[in-house]
This record gives C-alpha cells, structure tokens and sequence, in this order.
C-alpha cells in the first residue's frame, strides 16, 4: 500500500498534492478585517439584518455586499 499525503488550503479546503500550493493558495485569498457600514431597509428582510454591507479586506480593498431577498418576501416587516 502506498499512502500519499495531500495538504488542503484552510479558507477554501481545496486539495493539493504540493505543500508550497496550499500555502500559496492560503495566501492568495484576502479576508474580511471591518465592516465599515451597514445599510438597513424601512422594510422587510433588511429590517432587522443589514441588506447592505461595506466591508475592507486584509489589503485594504473595500467590497459591497446586498442581502438576497426571497422571491416570497412581500418587503413589509411583520411586528407581531
Ligand atoms: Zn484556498
């Protein structure tokens, strides 16, 4: 029986057969360091849970990220 050994990333679990190729990978990937706002709706999912986030990475690029609604969310939030 011969065993082999493989080494996965730690963000993205993908496999490789070379450890220089995960560490690599590892690094290639940039990771969420502040949220710097968040935007809430007047209605529905975005009420309660930001539906819009602005968020900086590890190199200091800024993203915007928008909540999905589901195609069942009729945008009024309900109080009871
Ligand atoms: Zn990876």
């Amino acid at each position: 029986m011969i065993e082999k050994q493989i080494y996965i990333c730690s963000t993205c679990e993908k496999p490789y057969e070379e450890k220089d190729q995960a560490v690599y990978c590892e690094a290639a990937h940039l990771h969420p360091r502040e949220i710097f706002s968040a935007g809430y709706s007047k209605t529905g999912r975005g009420y309660r849970i930001p539906d819009l986030l602005t968020v900086k990475f590890s190199d200091d690029s800024v993203e915007h990220y928008r909540l999905d609604q589901p195609e069942d969310d009729d945008g009024v939030f309900d109080f009871s």
